[in-house]
């Protein structure tokens, strides 16, 4: 970029002056001094706000980002090359809003708040700032209400309640974005809202997201905010403050939101760019210093609000992509750090067919367990356990070493355990038949059955429990009461499950 020198400054400080005399009462008006890459730099706003909405000439609007001493630097929101060097700029003295409101729910929208789907423009109830403060301390509550993905292996290690934020964390292709969706196709009859926010993803990838929840009826109860690759990076780095800014409007109406922003790093990396633009000085691995402030700003907005406040909630589920499993990064160690736990996909375990590909080891859940439903909770005791101490044994045992009987043991119920949490792509199950299915396993009634039939017997006992009388009684105790029936009750029905299985 060129530097401006003084006699361009002189200039534009009189061209100011007579602008200022023309409409000296409406507003504050300025000069782009240099444009390109989505980012304007302006002279002469000096009552500017950060995060401020600026006025372009042709109906092109920016964002205050930098506060010099002599100049603001704006990202501009829309087609930039309309935006030229000497133009007027307005400011508006109103920090960006966006259109908010429930008849999003069904829709595609850009960060602006602007139908991309092509079906007709959207009624906004509200105009909501898109950078505000997070609630505080006193305006939230505890977590204590469970958020089921109807993912087995994380309702059963790393449960999730409304208002937490819990990172999903991997390589690429290692199932993210699959984690995300399924836990959105979930929440189908539970009345959570769920906002899909893609960040930098393709288009296409867009596309499949939309395309499979409306298939699982999940569009009905759900926004895409979408700001694809082939955006500019200023909308890009907008786009998680809309969709929680969309959110927000349902939380302090008092509804439950799932948002899921796709994914962060592709934030970061947006961010960064802008900020190198903005002559800002680079830091660690080329980011700037505030990024950290960046992400907790955004994630401190996932909160469960108290009773007074309408006991609402936001719960987040950011995507972090990792390079080579290295968790150390800059990026997904501040990310880590912020979240109240994170669900950890590993690369290898994905190719061997472990799916999804989730470390048990790895993963936590800080604060889900207080909301784990008392059924699912009573049954899974013992799993991470098993997990750890058979990944342990499965070293051991390549050796082909002989084995007592007890560490066979160990390692038959490992394979099984396996096998329990895998699970197929958008194959969500309730809760009920989830802890139906790991009290089997921990219970040792699955050590019997050969590890090639684990499944089929699974889809079984799920049969049983849709169809047969006694099943459909513990289905619906478990389903009403979040508590395990009878344990006689259960072991008759399950011994009865294995008979007509065999
Ligand atoms: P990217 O890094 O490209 O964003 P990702 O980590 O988000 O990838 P996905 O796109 O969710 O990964 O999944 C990658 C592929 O793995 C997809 O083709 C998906 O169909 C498949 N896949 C994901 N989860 C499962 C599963 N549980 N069972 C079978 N296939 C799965
Ligand atoms: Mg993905």
């Amino acid at each position: 970029m060129e530097k401006f020198n003084i006699s361009e400054i002189t200039e534009l400080i009189k061209s100011q002056v007579q602008a200022y005399r023309e409409d000296i009462k409406t507003e504050t008006v300025g000069t782009v001094i240099q444009v390109g890459d989505g980012i304007a730099l302006v002279y002469g706003l000096d009552n500017a706000m950060q995060g401020e909405l600026l006025e372009f000439p042709n109906n092109t609007y920016g964002m205050v980002l930098n506060l010099d001493h002599d100049k603001v630097g704006a990202i501009l929101l829309g087609d930039s090359s309309l935006v030229k060097e000497k133009d007027t700029v307005k400011s508006t003295n109103r920090i960006l809003q966006i259109p908010v409101g429930k008849d999003f729910i069904g829709r595609v929208v850009n960060p602006l708040g602007q139908p991309i789907d092509g079906k007709g423009s959207i009624k906004a109830d509200n105009y909501r700032a898109v950078d505000v403060k997070a609630s505080g301390v006193m305006d939230r509550k505890s977590v204590n209400v469970p958020l089921q993905t109807g993912i087995k292996v994380i309702d059963a290690l790393v449960p999730l309640g409304r208002g937490q934020r819990e990172l999903i964390i991997g390589d690429r292709q290692t199932g993210k974005t699959s984690i995300a969706v399924d836990a959105i196709i979930n929440q189908k009859g539970q009345d959570v809202i769920c906002i899909y926010v893609a960040i930098g993803q393709k288009e296409s990838t867009v596309n499949n997201v939309y395309e499979t929840l409306k298939k699982h009826g999940a569009m009905d109860y759900s926004i895409i905010v979408s700001a694809g690759a082939s955006q500019a990076g200023p909308l890009q780095y907008l786009a998680p403050y809309s969709g929680v800014t969309l959110a927000e409007e349902f939380m302090y109406a008092g509804k439950d939101v799932l948002i899921v922003y796709d994914d962060l790093s592709k934030h970061a990396v947006a961010y960064r760019e802008l900020s190198l633009l903005l002559h800002r000085p680079p830091g660690r691995e080329a980011f700037p210093g505030d990024v950290f402030y960046l992400h907790s700003r955004l994630l401190e907005r996932a909160a469960r609000l108290s009773d007074k406040l309408g006991g609402g909630s936001i719960t987040a589920l950011p995507i972090i992509e990792t390079q080579a499993g290295d968790i150390s990064a800059y990026i997904p160690t501040n990310v880590i750090s912020i979240t109240d736990g994170q669900i950890f996909l590993q690369s290898d375990l994905f190719y061997s067919g472990v799916r999804p590909a989730i470390n048990a080891g790895l993963s936590v859940s800080r604060v889900g367990g207080a909301a784990q439903t008392k059924a699912v909770k009573s049954v899974s005791g013992t799993l991470r356990l098993d997990l750890a101490s058979y990944r342990e044994l499965e070293v051991f045992a390549q050796f082909g070493s002989d084995l007592d009987a007890s560490t066979k043991a160990r390692l038959e119920r490992g394979k099984r355990t396996v096998e329990v949490l895998k699970q197929g792509l958008h194959e969500v199950i309730p809760f009920e038949k989830e802890a139906m299915i790991i009290y089997c396993l921990t219970k040792g009634y699955l050590d019997s059955i050969a590890i090639n039939r684990v499944k089929d017997f699974e889809l079984h006992l799920y049969k049983q429990l849709d169809f047969d009388p006694l099943g459909m009684e513990i289905a619906k105790t478990i389903r009403e009461t979040k508590n395990l029936p009878n344990e006689d009750l259960m072991v008759k029905f399950i011994k009865e499950c294995k008979n007509s299985f065999e």
